[in-house]
């Protein structure tokens, strides 16, 4: 028996399949929505829009961006020759957040998963490559400390070392499986501060 109406169960059908949205959450934001003015609906839809046919890949370290360079990669200001390696974006915002790190990004989207079927060609991985064919000095790799970040981290050091260029990764101290958005300031500089060479 349906017991809301179709175009209620289409939003929570469709609310329920963004990440770590269940079937309860789904409910809950499916009557929020409906109960909310229109003009904050339109608001809400829009942005959605919005935000996915305007926001694209920065040319140089694949950050979301409005613009062909992202504003780091375009500050003259910033270490060109230091590249840190994160996962996405939410961790090049969490680094940025500290406002300590004066080196540019470069942005994998995703992880090294053999077992979720996600190999090295899956993620931005030769995009990094040719960058380094430029002078950098120092490649920090600051994946998340999850299997997945460590198969990425050890894979990206044997495949960046012969290049002569020195690899480094961020100190442990950042959960296992952390979410590197979710640590404080403080921790995220301490994992920086204390990389070490691999
Ligand atoms: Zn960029």
């Amino acid at each position: 028996m349906e017991i809301y109406s179709s175009h209620i169960n289409k939003l929570i059908e469709e609310l329920s399949r963004l990440p770590s949205i269940g079937a309860k959450s789904a409910q809950r934001l499916a009557f929020h929505i409906i109960n909310m003015p229109e003009d904050q609906v339109q608001a809400l839809a829009g942005a959605i829009l919005d935000a996915k046919s305007n926001v694209r890949y920065c040319k140089e370290c694949f950050t979301l961006t409005d613009e062909e360079i992202c504003p780091i990669c375009r500050n003259a200001k910033r270490d060109h020759k230091t590249i840190m390696v994160v996962e996405s974006t939410r961790d090049l915002a969490a680094y940025e957040k500290t406002g300590k790190y004066e080196g540019v990004y470069h942005v994998l989207h995703g992880a090294i998963s053999p077992m979720a079927g996600i190999g090295p060609n899956d993620i931005k991985l030769k995009e990094l490559m040719v960058r380094l064919k430029d002078d950098v000095n120092e490649v920090i790799i600051a994946t998340n400390s999850s299997l997945e970040g460590e198969t990425t981290a050890m894979y990206l050091s044997k495949l960046i070392k012969p290049a002569g260029i020195k690899v480094s990764r961020i100190a442990s101290g950042v959960p296992v499986g952390g979410d590197l958005e979710y640590i404080d300031e403080v921790t995220l500089l301490r994992a920086l501060d204390g990389r070490t060479e691999i």
